[in-house]
């Protein structure tokens, strides 16, 4: 037996300062998700830990605004994360989260460690204080003028606008987020990890080392920021929440929030096996990877292996496959915006369809480019491939075997060239998935995964058993049960994407999960009985993709006035043209049918006709502008649709009450809108 390899797999922290979205989830949880559970499938010792980060600015100021203590506001979304990431069958050993007592104790003794070595420099410098609030006022703390793009809402450690990362003293006219004052300067000592030490050995042992096997958006990244030159950071900040400097006089001084969260990891791993931690963390056999967006490249690159490499006793990752960002609907996802599609909303609104999200979000991974998630691609993808192709080859199968063998594997007949031909494809198909997984290529994973249940299709096509069944039900029974072992590996390799669903086709067929590597041969062996049928995926209908989409849309106006004008423009939704209105809008609509019992022209007027027009219970008098279009008199008699609640209007002295529909097309003629056939005065429209 081949010998077990171990593996630490991580996925950001995610900030306990919202939901999990969609884009939290196609950057760093589906992709690490697909990772372990395929590597779980091959019998590997895989720990796949993750947690919420739960200090740094963003809660103190989301606590300040809740008006609740740090404590409630994180106790209140590490629940919320917890929940969303487990129902979407994120598969981590451990949740845990940094506010853990045995998180505080690790970092700490990181610190001591690294501080005891005489990694760190020491430097008192002047900082930004607000002297109203009396604090010194962290990067996020302070807003001003981004100097490279002109944004008025900066942040003093990012902009958010253009992505530059900035420090305070930066910004043009800053102010203070709390009292809205423009601070004052004051002198605080810190201690700094001075990184430009470190770059002669960054250099080589990413720019060198990993040049071949990591992906070349993180290399690029990594590679500007070594050639733009390092620069000392410091490790501890002015603050009341995180985890405390351990040193004597450091009150008010907690660790900087990206030196504690990554160490995170290594409490959780602690937490979860507190006898055996160290062989995940200090083994060289054992793999580190860290999965993770592209906005934490540097941190998880640069900055804690860094830390890492100056403790000395720890692994460095093997790969950090970042990935790039997920877009929806044509905007940058926010949640600060509410640009979103949130899970615990999402299962809502779709309850026992993670699998759903799973596959879509999985197609469109922004492996190596920003993606884009719209509610239309999801359901066409939903419906073009789950339900037609993996859905309905599964189905047929089941389906047929029951209707001519009773739900009894058929025994094969002779096999012909055709079938050896699809079992070496069927052969090929766990390899295929499996290389395509170990190299992080998860899109390029689920597609070999589909063109296995396409293979199936296409081999029921080709063969027509339930033509066939009139005249030769022998080739029928091979062909049955070579669509039947297709189903079993469908079933198996499945479960890293799918697992929901790779459990139902497992319970479909009565068959125990198994080992990657036992994807081979024949999993089905004639006369085993089938379980119970049931309908693998349903069609998504055009009313709740609408309803999703009704739903973004009255979001966008009012969260991005004036804050986001350049992908305003860019979005669909955010732009209509002409902008949707949803079904209840369209409903206080009263469009109705009348009769043009007189028209004349409006003095002085070229293009207006007032009409009388009959609407069963009233005669309306409506004045339009079509005198250009219609002569008075043809107009007399005819029917037309009428919007009957439109609010009355003075046109050149006349009380106009309603208006007439018409329709023009390119060459500027217009159509008066009629129904096909003469109907009652007053008849509704809809
Ligand atoms: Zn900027």
């Amino acid at each position: 037996m081949a010998e077990v390899k171990r593996y630490t797999v991580t996925a950001a922290l995610p900030y306990a300062n919202g939901g999990i979205h969609l884009g939290h989830l196609a950057g760093a949880y589906i992709p690490p998700d697909i990772y372990v559970r395929y590597r779980r499938l091959n019998g590997d010792d895989v720990l796949f830990i993750c947690g919420s980060d739960e200090h740094g600015v963003p809660i103190t100021l989301g606590a300040r605004k809740e008006g609740i203590t740090p404590q409630q506001f994180v106790n209140k979304y590490h629940e919320l994360m917890k929940k969303s990431f487990e129902a979407f069958g994120i598969s981590f050993d451990i949740y845990s989260r940094t506010s853990n007592k045995v998180h505080h104790e690790t970092a700490q003794q990181f610190f001591l460690d690294l501080y005891n070595k005489g990694v760190f420099t020491e430097e008192t410098s002047l900082q930004y204080y607000d002297e109203q609030e009396k604090m010194f006022l962290a990067d996020r703390y302070i807003q001003g003028t981004c100097p490279n793009c002109g944004y008025e809402k900066a942040y003093g450690d990012q902009c958010e606008r253009c992505g530059t990362s900035l420090s305070p003293k930066d910004l043009k006219n800053p102010v203070s987020v709390l009292s809205g004052l423009p601070p004052v300067l004051k002198e605080t000592k810190h201690w700094y990890l001075p990184l430009q030490n470190f770059e002669p050995w960054l250099r080589e042992w990413i720019l060198d080392g990993h040049k071949e096997d990591w992906k070349t958006n993180v290399y690029g990244q990594c590679k500007s920021w070594l050639d733009s030159g390092l620069q000392p950071r410091a490790m501890t900040r002015d603050l009341e929440w995180g985890v405390k400097v351990p040193l004597p006089g450091t009150e008010g001084k907690v660790l900087y929030v990206w030196f504690d969260a990554p160490i995170g990891y290594i409490s959780a791993t602690k937490e979860l096996r507190p006898d055996d931690w160290e062989k995940y963390w200090k083994n060289k056999d054992t793999q580190l990877i860290h999965f993770i967006g592209k906005d934490n490249i540097v941190f998880h690159c640069i900055i804690f292996p860094s830390i890492l490499h100056a403790h000395g006793e720890y692994i460095l990752p093997a790969n950090v496959p970042a990935n790039e960002f997920l877009n929806l609907e044509g905007d940058k996802l926010s949640t600060s915006r509410n640009w979103a599609v949130w899970l615990h909303e999402y299962l809502n609104d779709f309850p026992n369809k993670q699998d759903e999200l799973r596959y879509v979000l999985t197609s469109i991974l922004p492996e190596t480019s920003d993606s884009d998630f719209s509610w239309k691609g999801y359901q066409t993808a939903v419906n073009s491939e789950l339900v037609s192709i993996l859905g309905n080859f599964v189905n047929r199968t089941l389906v047929l075997t029951k209707k001519y063998f009773d739900g009894k594997i058929p025994e094969p007949g002779e096999l012909t060239a055709a079938d050896d031909a699809c079992i070496r494809a069927m052969e090929e198909a766990p390899k295929k998935i499996g290389a395509a997984i170990e190299s992080f290529r998860m899109r390029e994973a689920l597609t070999e995964l589909m063109n296995l249940a396409r293979l199936g299709n296409k081999y029921l096509a080709d063969n027509e058993p339930w033509k066939v069944i009139a005249t030769d039900e022998k080739r029928v029974k091979t062909v049955l049960f070579l669509s039947l072992n297709i189903t079993a590996y469908l079933a198996a390799l499945s479960e890293p994407f799918l697992p929901f669903s790779s459990e139902k086709i497992y319970g479909m067929l009565k068959l125990e999960r198994c080992k990657w590597n036992e994807v081979t041969g024949f999993l089905l062996e004639p006369h085993h009985h089938l379980g119970e049928t049931k309908l693998l995926f349903e069609k998504m209908e055009d009313e709740p993709v609408i309803a999703q989409i009704n739903k973004l849309q009255a979001i966008k106006p009012k969260t991005t006035a004036g804050t986001n004008t350049e992908s305003e423009k860019k979005s669909p939704i955010a732009n209509p043209k002409p902008e949707s209105v949803s079904y209840d809008d369209f409903a206080k609509l009263d469009l109705r049918v009348g009769t043009i019992e007189a028209a004349v022209k409006v003095a002085k007027a070229d293009k207006l006709l007032q009409l009388k027009v009959n609407l069963g219970s009233e005669v309306r008098t409506i004045v339009s502008g079509i005198a250009e279009h219609f002569t008075p008199e043809s107009l007399v008699g005819k029917q037309v649709c009428v919007v009957a609640n439109l609010a009355p209007r003075k046109i050149k002295g006349i009380e106009s009450r309603g208006m007439i529909l018409t329709a023009q097309d390119e060459s500027g003629a217009l159509k008066l809108l009629q129904p096909s056939e003469q109907v009652s005065n007053g008849s509704v429209v809809s």
